[in-house]
């Protein structure tokens, strides 16, 4: 339709013109036109449509305009768009309700924010307060968000330009593919990464360490799902020297694993567990740190000093107790369960045993890494020269991927269907077979 393509060039030009993109070189912004979507789809103003296979930055976990979110954020609107933070709000109280209903008994209180960053940047406050330390200690390959303290915890490159936070270390995480620490078995992994762990604790001075900070199972970094027993290990090693364990479920929570939280099939209850993304899927901006009994009673006569105009806010609020009904009501979570088990799981190790530019699969849940090599002996990654005719090869043909490095994350809602699952894993095998060396 030629009115919807100028619409689509109007949406570029103006981008081009006037947006500037996150971690982005401005010149070498690509920009994509996503004009509307519905479930795992969405469309340009042309009306090509793609399977969104990245929910966008893997948040939209209902998927795209699931009407009973929208309603809720159209109702809501209708009755108060914006409240101060210190009053009493009943789409906030119950949006609380609804997060602490999927939690362990020791969370008793929900702390909101505006997205995954500043719930990270608050849970390291809280610990820092409650235990009078310092020191932060997190995986290098990891991501916690832009914002002071949470760029510094975080592990990979994004780190580096912005150090202007004290008090951070990082350690090496569990990663039996690329293992750090010689390992052959995922036993020998999580056992010699656990006391790397817990040497460098030992060597800063435990007395110093406010904070261990992880992603239940990192995501950016390659969807490193822990082996058994790591994070059962962190726990114990936190215990000893009276660490406060924050669990970061930003992308991880709110079904992308097949559970409400990922920890929950990890055998472990951190302190304080932050989350953003999946708890509304982004309809409107909210993330949150729960907070435990323990961690409660330090602020019962102490002033907690942080806040937020825009904690709590109506319209995620109302987003989000409708989010996380409509999960309930739907089996969200069970049906992501059982893609990862049923379809994307065997799917993906299918495509991987018949394409041999992938080295490693792995995941859980719609929350699945492939990891593209040159060479399956040495592992080498692939670059650039791969990866951009890959995307280019996944949009020719309506599917819309999310690529980091020399991986592709498959990371669909998780309402997607089973028919879904299978026809973006086969448009994946189709496009890896095309940028395939020959
Ligand atoms: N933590 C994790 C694990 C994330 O994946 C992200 C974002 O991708 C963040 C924190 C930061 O969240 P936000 O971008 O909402 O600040």
């Amino acid at each position: 339709a030629p009115a919807g393509a100028a619409l689509d060039d109007e949406a570029v030009a103006l981008d081009r013109a006037h947006v500037f993109h996150s971690w982005s070189a401005q010149g070498a912004v690509a920009p994509f036109v996503v004009a509307g979507g519905s479930g795992s789809t969405v469309w340009d103003h042309a009306g090509r449509r793609y399977l969104d296979f990245s929910s966008q930055l893997v948040n939209t976990n209902i998927g795209h305009q699931h009407p009973r979110v929208v309603e809720a954020i159209r109702a809501q609107a209708a009755e108060l768009t914006t409240v101060a933070p210190a009053t009493a709000n009943l789409a906030r109280g119950r949006a609380a309700r609804a997060v602490l209903g999927h939690a362990p008994d020791r969370f008793a209180k929900v702390f909101f924010t505006n997205g995954g960053a500043d719930a990270n940047e608050n849970a390291i406050r809280m610990a820092r307060l409650h235990t009078g330390r310092d020191k932060v200690v997190s995986h290098y390959r990891s991501y916690h968000g832009n914002t002071g303290a949470a760029v510094v915890a975080t592990g990979d490159w994004r780190r580096v330009p912005n150090e202007y936070a004290r008090g951070h270390v990082h350690v090496f995480g569990p990663y039996l593919y690329r293992s750090e620490f010689w390992a052959t078995t995922p036993q020998e992994e999580c056992e010699r990464a656990l006391t790397h762990l817990e040497r460098v604790i030992q060597c800063e001075g435990p007395s110093s360490v406010a904070a261990i900070l992880l992603e239940s199972v990192p995501g950016t970094a390659g969807v490193l799902v822990p082996p058994p027993g790591y994070l059962a290990g962190v726990r114990a090693i936190a215990d000893r020297y009276g660490i406060v364990l924050i669990l970061d479920e930003v992308m991880a929570g709110f079904g992308r694993t097949g559970s409400w939280f990922a920890f929950d099939q990890h055998d472990v209850v951190p302190d304080l567990v932050t989350f953003a993304k999946g708890v509304n899927s982004g309809y409107v901006p909210a993330g949150g740190v729960l907070v435990s009994e323990e961690i409660l009673a330090t602020f019962d006569e102490r002033v907690f000093p942080g806040g937020l105009t825009y904690s709590g806010h109506p319209l995620a609020m109302a987003a989000v107790v409708a989010s996380v009904a409509a999960m309930e009501d739907e089996g969200v979570v069970e049906n992501a369960a059982a893609i990862g088990t049923d379809v994307l799981g065997p799917a993906l190790t299918a495509l991987a045993e018949a394409q041999p530019l992938v080295g490693e699969v792995r995941g859980t849940g719609v929350f699945w890494a492939l990891e593209l090599v040159a060479d399956r002996g040495t592992r080498t990654p692939v670059g650039a020269d791969v990866m951009g005719p890959l995307k280019a090869a996944c949009l020719r043909r309506g599917l819309l991927p999310f690529l980091a490095e020399n991986r592709v994350h498959v990371v669909p809602p998780c309402v997607v269907t089973p028919a879904q699952a299978e026809e973006g894993v086969a448009l994946l095998a189709e496009a890896l077979a095309e940028v395939a060396p020959a």
